[in-house]
């Protein structure tokens, strides 16, 4: 993903700015045990801080600010429950047709307007922020920071140089934006059925986000021409048929709140009505809401109204490949 790259460079810098600045360790808030971290609470927000200016040098912050608002506070709420409600958080969705969200250090969480245009309850999206707020608490990018300051520290020891190792700060930049390997994004999907539970809303949602992401997965595989994987592209079989998944999740329900609170399918799909979607390459329309009147109405003869096909409908909506529309039920369509 180009999307990736562009970004290499930036966090080459912030990164070694750091590297010059080491203390001692801190204790992980998830864990309560010290962390192998070179990096104070303090240098962490700092570095955050950077990165999120640099960011938004790049990239567009999505211009709507009710939508803005309304990510935000579902994320701040989460945030409030969660292992580090001490550190200040901020909720950035970005005008990007990428499906994508991420973490930086110090409570900085992206999501795309490409995802958030494939999410279909309120539940998801607490998913999907709970997930990256998970990242936060758990310190993941301070520790990828930290494995890769002290390579960089071997790497200038045996070649007798100061200075950074730019290759292995270029790594850990890709590292913040495209996800921290198994062991990590398993422990962020914890993390965030825990939040999720937390405020009430079922932890299953965290496993119906991976569901989102793993039939874009599939879609774009059955599609010619398009480039495939999704921002947590990590699970080798579908989420319903993961073990440590189901585990990690299944720990969350025992939490008295979780599942007192209704995903809010209508609610987030009146929110998102009119998000900027990208058709083609050139070509960009609108997310349109509706309800379905007709009864028999399939997504075949949606499709005769929207801009996209019938299978990018059904992914949309959730319901790729093969599902059916309900009679009454909102819709999404694109113009
Ligand atoms: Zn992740």
């Amino acid at each position: 993903m180009t999307f990736r790259l562009k970004f290499t460079r930036i966090f080459s810098v912030f990164a070694i700015s750091t590297a010059l600045t080491l203390t001692a360790c801190s204790i992980n808030p998830v864990s309560g045990k010290k962390d192998f971290s070179l990096i104070s609470e303090n240098q962490e927000i700092q570095m955050g801080l950077q990165a999120h200016n640099a960011i938004l040098k790049k990239q567009k912050p999505y211009n709507n600010t009710r939508l803005q608002t309304y990510v935000s506070k579902i994320g701040q709420e989460l945030a409030s429950k969660s292992h580090r409600n001490n550190i200040h958080y901020t909720f950035t969705i970005l005008d990007d047709p990428n499906v994508n969200a991420f973490a930086l250090p110090g409570g900085y969480v992206y999501i795309t307007t490409g995802l958030m245009a494939y999410l279909n309850s309120e539940g998801e999206l607490a998913g999907v922020l709970g997930h990256e707020i998970g990242h936060v608490t758990a310190r993941h990018g301070v520790q990828q920071t930290s494995a890769g300051m002290a390579a960089n520290v071997l790497v200038g020891l045996l070649s007798k140089k100061a200075g950074g190792n730019s290759k292995v700060l270029n790594q850990l930049g890709n590292a913040m934006l495209s996800g921290y390997g198994r062991q990590h994004e398993l422990q962020a999907d914890r993390l965030g059925a825990e939040y999720l539970a937390r405020v009430g809303y079922s932890p299953k949602n965290m496993i119906d986000v991976i569901g989102v992401l793993k039939a874009q997965e599939m879609y774009a595989s059955n599609q010619q021409g398009r480039s495939g994987g999704s921002y947590h592209g990590l699970f080798a079989t579908h989420p319903s048929n993961d073990q440590r998944l189901q585990e990690v999740v299944n720990a969350a329900k025992n939490i008295p709140s979780a599942g007192s609170r209704a995903p809010n399918r209508n609610a987030y799909l009146r929110q998102i009505n009119g998000l900027k979607f990208q058709i083609s390459k050139n070509k960009t329309g609108r997310i349109i809401v509706g309800t379905v009147k007709t009864a028999g109405l399939t997504f075949e003869t949606l499709a005769n109204k929207s801009a996209v096909g019938a299978g990018q409908l059904r992914l949309l909506n959730g319901r790729y490949p093969n599902g059916q529309l309900n009679q009454g039920e909102l819709i999404k369509i694109i113009r």
